[in-house]
């Protein structure tokens, strides 16, 4: 008997489940339409006690509301945070309970990760996160059936000033100020994930803001630029 198919069969049923399901990405928001001259500021990985309100102070001096990707987890220990900002009129998204790379989570740990931090943020910001993030941007098939029982939209960004490598923050404004275009969706980090990166963004900020105001761009959250489309 042949055992090849048997032996493949796993791997290959992984590399669907994992890899594969970014085919269906395609259905995903990467950016909002390109018909006005809006963008729309994103903030991973928080609520961070220190530096979320740090943000949340220079986007109301500036006028202006960003969306924030939060973690269930840091939302447990911060969540006056998450209730501050919601009340501010800032879109609270969802980025899993504990940043697990989606790629590693069967789809009972991928229903829980999103769930759990669905549920927190629901209660603290006093509606359900209509969109979310998945960390790192690694998707599963799992994941898709998930939002959609949670009535939750998947998406990822359009402008990333800052990979996994840190970039100073000057750098970090001119890049964002220089690939702006109308729709785009910045992603940006206000709690801890590469290093010192809140720190490099509360010095990033102002500029970046007023280079974009400069070009001619309003503000919107990610959730208004989606619904124009
Ligand atoms: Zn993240």
């Amino acid at each position: 008997m042949n055992a090849l198919p048997f032996l493949l069969a796993p791997p290959l049923g992984y590399v669907g489940y994992a890899w594969g399901a970014h085919l269906l990405t395609l259905g995903c928001a990467w950016r909002g339409p390109r018909s006005r001259r809006r963008i729309a500021l994103s903030f991973d990985d928080g609520p961070d006690p220190e530096f979320t309100p740090r943000v949340l102070g220079l986007l109301e001096r500036a006028g202006v509301r960003g969306t924030f990707f939060l973690l269930g987890e840091r939302a447990a220990r911060a969540p006056d945070v998450v209730r501050a900002l919601a009340a501010a009129g800032h879109e609270v998204g969802n980025h899993t309970w504990s940043h697990r790379n989606l790629w590693t989570c069967g789809p009972r740990r991928t229903e829980s990760e999103i769930r759990r931090a669905h549920e927190l943020l629901a209660e603290l910001a006093g509606r359900p996160p209509a969109l979310f993030r998945p960390p790192w941007g690694a998707v599963n098939v799992a994941m898709f059936g998930v939002l959609r029982r949670l009535h939750a939209r998947c998406v990822f960004w359009s402008i990333q000033p800052e990979g996994l490598r840190p970039v100073g923050a000057a750098t970090q404004a001119a890049r964002v100020v220089r690939r702006a275009y109308p729709g785009a969706i910045v992603d940006l980090h206000d709690a801890e994930g590469t290093r010192a990166a809140p720190a490099r963004l509360i010095a990033a900020l102002p500029p970046m803001l007023d280079g974009l105001r400069e070009r001619g761009y309003t503000f919107a959250t990610v959730g208004e630029l989606l619904a124009d489309a």
